[in-house]
């Protein structure tokens, strides 16, 4: 039985292998038809868009997360897309081009949400500069606070990070221009902690004399026909009698009942006198720092002894000097 069924077998063991192989060369020659004709890639839309084809989807995706997501750029805090682009495989005709970089240019202009970072630098809980980086923000910061290092100034700096998705909301400095706004704000605020006084932005910062106080603002006195419109400092004839404030002299000169008397104008409407001197020192149009010398305490005038008549006036109106000072 075995020996007359071998070669049956055998018979049609062979038909079944050519019935096969023309099955897979008839397979094969479609298939070489269809990759002759298209070749498979990916079609990627998105948010309902067809943007186009890409080749290689591991290489699309490396080239999106490089070209979008890891783009750098001034103020750049991070770039998400607002919509994730779907791929699908498909058969397209050779004679089509992929198009990636246009389907990334696309994605990048419409379909992509950038954050923009900037740093406010505040001082004393005041804005006082924007910087682009933290880096700067920091540098900025380490300068001032070295620089008024032991001044003792109440000096509080902050950084506070600001972020938009609206470019031009951002107004930054330059390092240097930042840096020259916060240090005139942290000089202001020194000026002011060491001033006596501030009179409409005018500060008061050194008393013209020390001494003894002889005769107040306002008080009514035998020797005067009015109210006394300064402030009497009892001190040896001599004493150097120094300007309260940065100023110019307008007036240098006897000038009767005050003796040798000096003006200072100080801006903004503030005056000071110094009257009953001795010497006069400074001269019209002398250029004062708050602490220069201009006079010597004197009685010259009307005074029955050696002393300051300081009077301080605002817009021409005497006010009381101890408002503000001794
Ligand atoms: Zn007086």
């Amino acid at each position: 039985m075995y020996i007359i069924l071998k070669p049956k077998i055998f018979y049609h063991t062979k038909e079944i292998a050519k019935v096969i192989t023309i099955i897979i060369t008839g397979f094969l020659l479609i298939l070489a038809m269809i990759f002759i004709k298209y070749k498979p890639v990916y079609e990627v839309t998105v948010a309902g868009e067809k943007l186009g084809y890409i080749k290689n989807l591991n290489e699309f995706q490396n080239l999106l997360q490089n070209e979008i997501i890891n783009q750098e750029g001034a103020n750049i805090a991070n770039v998400s897309l607002t919509d994730e682009p779907t791929y699908e495989l498909k058969l397209l005709t050779r004679t089509n081009d992929s198009n990636e970089a246009e389907i990334i240019e696309q994605l990048k202009t419409n379909h992509t949400m950038i954050t923009y970072q900037y740093y406010e630098v505040a001082l004393n809980n005041a804005t006082t500069a924007y910087v682009d980086t933290l880096e700067e923000a920091e540098e900025l910061v380490n300068e001032i606070k070295t620089e008024f290092e032991g001044d003792d100034l109440e000096l509080n700096l902050q950084i506070n990070e600001h972020l938009t998705e609206n470019k031009a909301e951002i107004h930054t400095d330059s390092l240097e221009v930042a840096e020259t706004t916060v240090q005139t704000a942290a000089q202001e605020i020194k000026e002011e902690s060491e001033a006596l006084a501030i009179i409409n932005d005018v500060k008061l910062s050194v008393l013209p004399v020390t001494g003894r106080i002889t005769s107040r603002y306002g008080e009514s006195s035998s020797l005067r026909r009015s109210t006394h419109t300064g402030l009497d400092i009892a001190c040896t004839t001599g004493t150097d009698i120094k300007v309260v404030a940065n100023g110019t002299v307008t007036f240098s000169q006897y000038n009767g009942s005050y003796g040798k008397l000096v003006k200072v104008d100080h801006g903004n409407g503030v005056e000071t006198w110094y009257g009953h001197c001795s010497k006069l020192y400074a001269e019209v149009g002398d250029e004062v720092e708050a602490g220069d010398v201009i006079a010597a305490v004197g009685s010259t005038g009307n005074s029955t002894g050696p002393h300051l008549h300081f009077e301080i006036r605002i817009n021409g109106i005497t006010v009381n000097p101890q408002n503000y000072v001794y």
